[in-house]
């Protein structure tokens, strides 16, 4: 019976732990096969420029389209894929998707088309990787697919900025000497010094959706959201809204004088083909 006992003790702990470590490479195969097998898919959400009301360009979002799980969203996977360094080739895949995709788009449409931009998310590693990596790999990029540099955003969450900030400075300012926009991504979560917020080279601060979300509910969340508008005017940087639902919403934020918004209001994250019908509506083709 001791003997059962001190078996079952030895059951209890490793064998788990082993577990988790199967399912947790398992997860990390299946995501290196999808790669593999071409099932990532770039997603394109309109961004709208309150000033004009047109679209001025589309955040790119990675889904994981599973033939056995369906739609993945990236919340299941970009944090497996930092862990793993998959996000690299992720990363990559992603950024030469939606910078082909942006190029097509502005050879294919007119006047408005010539100031379309995509938006894409570098996570921590890729920002972190050695030797600047990030700033070669979109030098790259650019070149391989002939979008102007300007014509690139690049957002990066708030609280990533914050982790080694005289690197991130150097390496910001090396992304924007090559001409691409960067976007502080989540604005509001990170704790992000003010102080150093005006020695990072950037161009937009993006207002976290969960204070957008209680615009219309919540008056201290409306006097945040002010702040952050005036913060973002005095440092002289464009201001985003992401998360953008209803009309009150949208309203609130166009008279707090709120650059350029995002959200379910507009339109929901859709496929290229889908996102090129957007434009088809609201633009003509050259
Ligand atoms: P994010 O960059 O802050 O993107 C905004 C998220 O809010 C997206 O979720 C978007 O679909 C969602 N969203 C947009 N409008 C609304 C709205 O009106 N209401 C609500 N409730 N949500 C809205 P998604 O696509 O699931 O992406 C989640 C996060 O995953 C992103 O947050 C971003 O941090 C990360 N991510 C997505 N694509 C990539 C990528 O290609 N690379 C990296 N490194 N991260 C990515
Ligand atoms: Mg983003
Ligand atoms: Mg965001
Ligand atoms: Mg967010």
């Amino acid at each position: 019976e001791a003997k059962a006992r001190g078996r079952n003790k030895h059951v209890v702990y490793d064998p788990s732990m082993n577990a988790r470590a199967r399912a947790r490479l398992r997860r990390e195969n299946d995501l290196r096969r999808a790669i593999e097998r071409e099932e990532l898919a770039v997603y394109y959400q309109p961004k709208v420029d309150l000033r004009t009301g047109s679209i001025s360009g589309f955040e790119a979002l990675v889904r994981w389209e599973s033939p056995e799980r369906g739609i993945v969203p990236p919340d299941e996977f970009i944090a497996l894929a930092e862990e793993t360094a998959l996000i690299f080739p992720v990363g990559r895949w992603v950024l030469e998707e939606a910078c082909r995709q942006a190029k097509e788009w502005r050879e294919e449409y007119g006047a408005v088309g010539d100031d379309l931009s995509v938006a894409v998310n570098v996570s921590a590693r890729q920002l972190q990787q050695e030797q600047g990596g990030i700033v070669e790999e979109v030098e790259r990029v650019l070149a391989l697919t002939g979008l102007e540099a300007g014509c690139l955003h690049l957002e990066i969450t708030e609280s990533v900025l914050m982790e080694d900030v005289p690197q991130n400075i150097s390496t910001l300012a090396r992304l924007k000497a090559l001409g691409v926009h960067v976007e502080i991504d989540d604005f509001g979560t990170g704790y992000s010094s003010l102080a150093y917020l005006k020695r990072f080279p950037v161009d937009g601060l993006k207002m976290d959706k969960s204070f957008v979300e209680k615009l219309d509910s919540d008056e201290e969340s409306a006097a945040i959201v002010e702040a952050m508008i005036m913060l973002a005017r005095a440092l002289d940087l464009e201001v985003i809204a992401e998360g953008v639902e209803t009309p009150a919403q949208l309203a609130r934020l166009r008279s707090l004088g709120c650059d350029v918004a995002q959200g379910y209001h507009f339109g929901r994250p859709v496929e290229a083909m889908a996102a090129t019908g957007i434009l088809d509506t609201v633009l003509s083709r050259r």
